[in-house]
């Protein structure tokens, strides 16, 4: 089993021609752009889904593999429990092992006061029946026993689940397909096609494509995308680097984490490792424009973000990249087919002493692999879910803040209903667009 995220060297799995027509088109090939085309084509929509590069190949690829209820958003929190129920029926419907396992997350607490901020999310888990529960000394001593750390306690939630998601999401793209939603790689959208005021098309690389109905599920490239047409949203990037082991002895079967070192235990008996608070913002344009807007964030972890001068050439806020172009010439979506950042070297070194510290009978850890992903943030750690107000047809999901892929078949339901105008069955007040243009104070949700 491969364990290196997807690249432009991946070879391309979906190729069908350009239809001239589709009821729906959806713009991203990640996770949420998979499951809504999914549900879409069971209820007989025609979809038609646009990857610039390779299904997965950002974010969807190169995730830690949590899928977890625990610390999560209140509002957040009745979507990702349906998702983790669609998570094992998917898993039953794909015919393919995508490392699935109900494994567990665990939040591990040095301090009185990291235990007290447990027991607030406690509380929103038994109102909604989720079994996450808080672990004393001795517990945690027995669940994980070989950390070398006094830690004060913990919280886990047995029913939280693992999957690999190199695997999983094109897994889920292939169950797609066969169930007729048409799938285009190497095919980026360039503009929308907007006729009397609402969308009637999109324009891509290959040539136009009729429709009424879009969904932006574009990942760290949805605001760049957006702005081109007028709408506005506070949406950055901050890259975030990982690392994969060997295969190493079974220490914990689950995810956990404190505030130095996450780790993942994957199917082929690898972990995946991270450290906290090593992710960086690479300053630009579009960081100027809504510095204001994360002022909250920043306050509540001050010291979380490391601030870069400048992206590299052709990423979302590069300096350089272009703002505006038509339909006729190359976009900046098929310029970077793949949004593949370096991982950072100090953060691999964190991640190496981090892990070691914790378990220091393992003297050298046996990394095999690593790389980055650019995290497609919200500054109150919420996505918009939402149809626009300016451009009728047009529904937006993007800024799934470093835990989409949990949430994903989730939020893909919740998505095939809005674009059909059904009811969703959730309430979507928390992930509106515009609570960002509409006085609405921050309201900060939970970063891990
Ligand atoms: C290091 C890291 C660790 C994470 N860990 C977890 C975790 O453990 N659990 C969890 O739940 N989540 C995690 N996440 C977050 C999760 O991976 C994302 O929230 C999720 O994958 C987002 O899915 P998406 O479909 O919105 O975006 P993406 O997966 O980024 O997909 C967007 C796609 O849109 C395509 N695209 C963009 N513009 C265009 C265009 N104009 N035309 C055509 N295609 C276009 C891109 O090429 C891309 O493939 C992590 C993320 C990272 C980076």
């Amino acid at each position: 089993m491969t364990i290196f995220p997807f690249t432009e060297a991946t070879s391309i799995q979906f190729q069908q021609p350009l239809p001239k027509t589709s009821d729906v088109v959806i713009i991203g090939g990640g996770v949420i752009g998979v499951s809504t085309a999914l549900f879409l084509a069971r209820r007989n929509v025609s979809v038609t889904l646009l990857e610039k590069g390779r299904i997965a190949a950002e974010q969807s690829s190169r995730n830690w593999g949590w899928i977890r209820q625990q610390g999560r958003d209140a509002d957040e929190l009745p979507i990702v429990i349906e998702a983790q129920r669609l998570w094992r029926q998917l898993a039953q419907e794909c015919g393919e092992d995508i490392g699935l396992k109900q494994t567990g997350v665990t939040y591990l607490a040095r301090t009185d006061k990291e235990m007290a901020g447990f027991a607030k999310f406690l509380e929103i888990a038994q109102a909604h029946g989720v079994d996450t529960r808080l672990l004393d000394q001795g517990e945690l001593a027995s669940l994980i026993p070989a950390m070398s750390r006094p830690f004060k306690g913990a919280m886990i939630t047995p029913s939280d689940m693992r999957a690999e998601p190199w695997v999983a999401v094109p897994a889920l793209a292939r169950l797609a397909a066969r169930e007729g939603v048409t799938i285009i790689e190497n095919c980026a959208a360039r503009m929308l096609d907007i006729s009397a005021g609402r969308i009637s098309g999109v324009w891509t690389e290959k040539g136009r494509i009729a429709t009424s109905s879009v969904v932006v599920a574009s990942g760290a490239w949805t605001s760049l995308f957006l702005r081109a047409h007028g709408i506005s949203i506070p949406q950055l990037s901050v890259r975030a680097t990982v690392a994969a082991t060997a295969p190493m002895p079974e220490i914990y079967a689950g995810a956990a984490a404190d505030e130095r070192i996450a780790f993942r235990r994957r199917q082929d008996g690898g972990y995946t490792l991270a450290s906290g608070g090593s992710s960086q913002l690479y300053i630009g344009p579009d960081a100027f424009r809504h510095a204001g807007k994360y002022f909250s964030a920043l306050m509540a972890n001050p010291f979380g973000t490391r601030y870069l001068p400048a992206a590299p050439r052709g990423y979302p806020d590069g300096w350089s990249t272009p703002r505006r172009w038509n339909a006729d010439e190359e976009s900046p979506f098929e310029r970077m087919r793949v949004l593949n950042p370096a991982p950072e070297t100090s953060a691999l070194r964190a991640i190496d002493r981090g892990f070691r510290e914790l378990f220091p009978q393992f003297t050298t850890v046996p990394l095999k692999a690593s790389w980055a992903g650019m995290i497609d943030a919200m500054p109150d750690v919420v996505p918009i879910v939402d149809r626009a107000a300016a451009i009728p047809g047009l529904v937006i999901a993007t800024g799934m803040s470093g835990h989409g892929f949990g949430i994903g078949p989730g939020i893909g339901r919740v998505l095939s209903d809005l674009v059909q105008g059904n009811e969703t069955g959730h309430n979507l007040y928390r992930f509106r667009q515009s609570r960002f243009s509409d006085g609405s104070p921050i309201r900060l949700g939970p970063s891990l």
